[in-house]
């Protein structure tokens, strides 16, 4: 049996939302981009939605809207994507790292604050794979030196902290719509926000600084515009919307079937905790369920991570790992200059985790083969 590490099935709803686009034949910024961000603020319960081109864009476009710029620093966690740390460079800004929790495997809050110097701006936290923050101590030391909080919740569409759904807790929310998160629109990204200043501010400089777009003008405005900031093209286009609204109405479906997932590797891993640690449960947060993450105690294997990776690649499971730490990469390294000394809880997660296959068109019988073939990669290798 094969089963790859990711697998995407589009259904007759978003093949027809593509057609009605092309139809249309209005392809950029449109009505459908308008309505997309409507729903998604509705979804999250923030006041206003600016949709993007990546998340990426929005993480960008997120602190240069909360006013980062050169010479300020920017505080965000080593277990990320690069993204998190581009979008503070694109900045001219300085990413100060801090290390993780390694239960969560997010940003600890007392290393952040630990971090903070008198030209720290913002501190750009990330929901790993799914599961929110300390939100609670973030936003306190937020608070208390006056800086900004961004949430890079690129993994946390429909995720709750403290019975409040994710995207309204930060000062910015930042979504991925990459075809492996939760949803997707094929490449998007969407911004939340209570703050009208902030989302007008994100849309125009989406779209070249200009205070009306071309919808607006083709819907019979007039042809004047103003251009009010050195702004970028990061607007979103009408097909990804249109795929994203179709996204959008499965989406309880999608949340059903990943809570399932998620209970089927419990229950079938469940003999194997002197060999690996599945995620842990929390009272007081729900999470997105974005991948799944596993966590070796090594000291029962007689093998590293990078084998038993290899061993569940020789038997057909492909797997990953998120993340490998920002200051382990070539150009983060020279440029930041941090040491995996630094991270202790980020460089021993490292060691131990692998993303199992983890997906909405998973089958319960592709679950149940990964864990028969960690069964049996335990029992082999054991110490
Ligand atoms: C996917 C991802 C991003 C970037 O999103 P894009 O839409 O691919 O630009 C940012 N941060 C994290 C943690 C991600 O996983």
């Amino acid at each position: 049996m094969k089963v790859p590490f990711f697998r995407l099935k589009f259904g007759p709803a978003e093949k027809k939302a593509v057609r009605d686009v092309i139809a249309s034949g209005w392809l950029t910024t449109g009505p459908r981009v308008r309505e997309f961000e409507r729903r998604i603020s509705q979804f999250t319960g923030a006041k206003y939605a600016a949709a993007v081109s990546s998340g990426t864009a929005g993480l960008h476009l997120s602190l240069k809207g909360v006013g980062i710029g050169p010479g300020d620093e920017v505080i965000t966690t080593p277990m990320t994507m690069a993204a998190t740390v581009e979008a503070i460079l694109y900045c001219g800004a300085k990413p100060v790292l801090a290390d993780i929790d390694p239960v969560s495997l997010n940003i600890d809050p007392g290393a952040v604050e630990k971090k903070i110097t008198s030209k720290t701006k913002a501190v750009v936290a990330v929901d790993m794979a799914g599961v929110p923050c300390e939100y609670h101590a973030l936003k306190e030391i937020a608070g208390k030196y006056g800086i900004s909080l961004i949430e890079d919740a690129a993994h946390a569409l429909g995720g709750e902290y403290r019975k409040k759904r994710i995207g309204t807790i930060a000062d910015a929310t930042v979504f991925s719509f990459y075809p492996t998160k939760n949803i997707t629109t094929g490449e998007g990204g969407i911004v939340t926000t209570n703050s009208g200043r902030l989302a007008g501010k994100i849309r125009r400089l989406s779209l070249h600084g200009m205070d009306s777009s071309g919808w607006q003008r083709y819907k019979g405005g007039s042809w004047r515009y103003d251009i009010t900031d050195l702004g970028f093209k990061y607007n979103m286009a009408e097909l990804p919307a249109a795929l994203g609204l179709a996204q959008l109405d499965r989406f309880e479906k999608f949340r059903g079937k990943r809570e399932h997932l998620a209970k089927r590797y419990a229950k079938g891993l469940s003999g194997l905790t002197e060999y690996l640690e599945i995620p842990l449960e929390y009272d007081d947060r729900k999470p997105a369920r974005h991948l799944y993450i596993v966590r070796l105690n090594r000291k029962n294997w007689r093998i590293d991570r990078d084998r038993v990776i290899m061993e569940l690649e020789k038997r057909g499971v492909g797997c990953g790992v998120h993340f490998i730490p920002i200051y382990r990469f070539k150009y983060y390294k020279e440029r930041l200059d941090y040491k995996p000394k630094d991270f202790p809880n980020t460089e021993a997660s490292f060691k131990r985790i692998i993303s199992l296959p983890f997906y909405v068109d998973l089958s319960f019988k592709e679950v149940d083969y990964v864990c028969t073939v960690l069964h049996n990669i335990a029992k082999k290798f054991s110490r």
